[in-house]
């Protein structure tokens, strides 16, 4: 049994060699998560910061607004898309494709409207036109009537149609795979070129749309405002292989709990992490029936009771496998 009877000296020490023995224990155990072998120990971390270093042109990245430090920063980010990847573990497009061909178009398709608009009207257009040859070669005025209902009709065939004739035209009918390829078709723009990249061709990318605008925004993790400069900027805290994730689960977000007017704050899982916390209804059961469900629910979701965010006192309770 341990004495009672050490002097207060003695136990500031023992104190003291208590944590630096913590300390080495945990920095003992993070070098060998990281680096398994043991020579390595000291190379994987400076792998780790040129991994990040990599994946954005420097001079586009600011700090953001606020004094937490760039380490800081960089581990809130990355926590806070641990934390949506295990709420949204399906996070996946929305739009409805079975090919390369309906993605970009469905995506174009998809300014200014929504999702589900879009899944409604592209059966009809792709069963009359499933090549780029057949819409390159459609009556304008028959394809606005298909598309009439996701808004922007007229720009929106223009653009679908111009970019199936650079399709055939440049492309010999086929969705190119390179960002500098796609952003030089008809209505696509970087936004669209990642989702196409992304989710047709399995390379990384960020999909700068007004959800991740929002909540990169109220998230601090850039003070950024033009599309690609954020891009450069959230590019910067996270390893490139995360970012067609990254980007799925900041979206599903802001579509199901932090919406533009009303966030769900008293029902969010980030809650803690969250600088904006309080903007939107924290009430537990007010912010509940804020939650938007779409397409009949969420697919695999984990939310937890919407009391369980927050601790007796209202404050933001630790987010799900915080530590
Ligand atoms: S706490 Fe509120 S503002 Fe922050 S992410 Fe959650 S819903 Fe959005």
């Amino acid at each position: 049994m341990p004495s009672d009877k050490s002097t207060p000296a003695k136990k500031a020490a023992a104190k003291k060699a208590g944590a630096a023995s913590k300390k080495a224990s945990a920095k003992k155990a993070a070098a060998v998560k990281k680096a398994p072998a043991a020579k390595k120990v000291t190379v994987a971390p400076k792998k780790a910061t040129a991994r990040v270093k990599g994946t954005a042109p420097a001079k586009a990245v600011v700090h953001p607004p606020g004094d937490e430090s760039r380490t800081a920063l960089v581990r809130r980010a990355r926590r806070i898309n641990r934390e949506l990847a295990e709420v949204y573990p399906y996070a996946h497009p929305e739009l409805d494709f079975d090919n390369s061909f309906q993605l970009v178009v469905a995506t174009v398709l998809s300014a200014q409207t929504t999702d589900l608009r879009v899944n409604q009207t592209t059966p009809a257009l792709f069963a009359k036109y499933p090549t780029p040859e057949d819409l390159a070669a459609a009556n304008p005025e028959e394809v606005e009537e298909i598309l009439r209902p996701c808004g922007f009709f007229r720009a929106k065939t223009k653009s679908v149609i111009g970019l199936s004739k650079a399709l055939v035209e440049d492309f010999g009918g086929e969705v190119p795979g390179w960002l500098e390829d796609l952003v030089k078709l008809p209505g696509v723009g970087r936004k669209t070129a990642f989702v196409v990249l992304g989710n047709a061709f399995g390379r990384p990318g960020i999909t700068v749309d007004t959800h991740f605008q929002r909540l990169v925004r109220r998230w601090q993790w850039t003070g950024e405002t033009d599309p690609d400069k954020i891009e450069a900027a959230i590019g910067a805290l996270f390893p490139k292989s995360d970012w067609t994730d990254l980007s799925h689960h900041v979206i599903w977000h802001g579509r199901r709990i932090c919406h533009a007017r009303k966030p769900a704050c008293g029902a969010c899982p980030i809650a803690p992490l969250c600088p904006a916390f309080g903007e939107g209804e924290t009430d537990p059961e007010k912010a509940k029936k804020l939650l938007k469900y779409e397409k009949g629910g969420f697919p695999g979701q984990r939310l937890r009771p919407p009391q369980a965010y927050l601790d007796a006192g209202g404050k933001p309770a630790p987010p799900l496998g915080a530590g």
